[in-house]
């Protein structure tokens, strides 16, 4: 199973000791010679600079670095702008999304879609930026139907989307129900399934009851059954996340893209397992 391209998500941190870190988990996590690292960015541009400088830190450390930018509530001017330094830096590679607003904000600005923001880098920037978008194959939670949702999806690639990084799920039939429901539609580019190593059973149950993502039963009564035990909890996690990315890149899957949150043990640890470090 060696030789599966792997990349990792990270949020820029937000302390001089956090970015020290960081740095320590890249070069943890480079052992297993990544494609590239992405950096999450906030809506609305709140983590604008410290976007930035966690990009630089990757790149010049010697990696591929992605940053993600997404565009509810902001300017054409704005967004190209900060295009603009991205390219100055060499960055070619980003994750282009539309971002959710915190609550109550008006949701004003310039684009409305991660579709307008693909479109906005292809028809100011040309060609030579490889550009990721995201995929959901549990649906949008946003969306009431699936089949808009998958059309709409469909509409983000032929923007100029060169490959897609999905939500984080556990039902592995669920990606490949949706990669053959786009293909349907036209889409060929690569699907990367997201996955997300289990730091925090509680707070993966949060966001999958926010975010409408499934956690099998199986699952949650056998984490829930260990109560305190977090050796067992760790260590069940691991098989969980481990046998899904087997399963997954078995049926096809051409990459995995690990939400690593800043942290290296828990994902190299499924790296190990699954034999696909060097
Ligand atoms: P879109 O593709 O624009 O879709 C959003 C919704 O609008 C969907 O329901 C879709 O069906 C609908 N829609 C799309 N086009 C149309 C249309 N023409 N007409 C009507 N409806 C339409 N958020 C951040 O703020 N920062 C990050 O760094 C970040 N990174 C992420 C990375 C990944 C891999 C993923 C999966 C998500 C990430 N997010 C991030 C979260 C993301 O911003 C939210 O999930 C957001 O709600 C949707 O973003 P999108 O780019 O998928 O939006």
């Amino acid at each position: 199973m060696a030789g599966v391209p792997i990349s990792f998500e990270f949020f820029p941190p937000n302390t001089p000791v956090g970015d020290e870190k960081l740095v320590q988990v890249v070069k943890e996590l480079a052992a297993s010679r990544p494609q590239f690292f992405s950096v999450t960015y906030g809506a609305g541009g709140a983590t604008r600079d410290k976007t930035l400088n966690t990009v630089r830190a990757i790149a010049a450390a010697g990696h591929e670095a992605a940053p993600h930018l997404s565009c509810v509530g902001s300017t054409r001017a704005g967004i190209a702008e900060i295009l603009a330094t991205y390219r100055a830096q060499n960055i070619r590679r980003l994750v282009a999304l539309r971002g959710d607003l915190p609550s109550g904000t008006a949701v004003a600005g310039e684009f409305r879609y991660a579709s307008e923001l693909v479109s906005f880098i292809r028809e100011t920037q040309g060609s030579d930026w490889h550009i990721e978008v995201a995929a959901y194959p549990e649906y949008h939670p946003e969306q009431r139907y699936a089949k808009k949702d998958l059309q709409h999806f469909a509409h983000k690639m032929k923007c100029g989307a060169d490959s897609a990084i999905t939500q984080f799920f556990f039902n592995p039939d669920a990606y490949f129900h949706f990669v053959e429901e786009v293909r349907k539609l036209g889409v060929e580019a690569p699907i990367v399934p997201g996955i997300m190593p289990i730091h925090s059973f509680s707070r993966i149950v949060q966001f999958a009851a926010r975010d409408g993502i499934e956690i099998p039963r199986w699952v949650q009564m056998k984490m829930e059954g260990y109560l305190d035990d977090a050796a067992s909890v760790r260590a069940f996690g691991i098989e969980v996340v481990a046998r899904l990315c087997e399963r997954l890149v078995a049926g096809g899957a051409p990459a995995i893209h690990f939400y690593a949150l800043n942290q290296s043990g828990l994902t190299l640890e499924i790296c190990r397992q699954l034999r696909w470090l060097a």
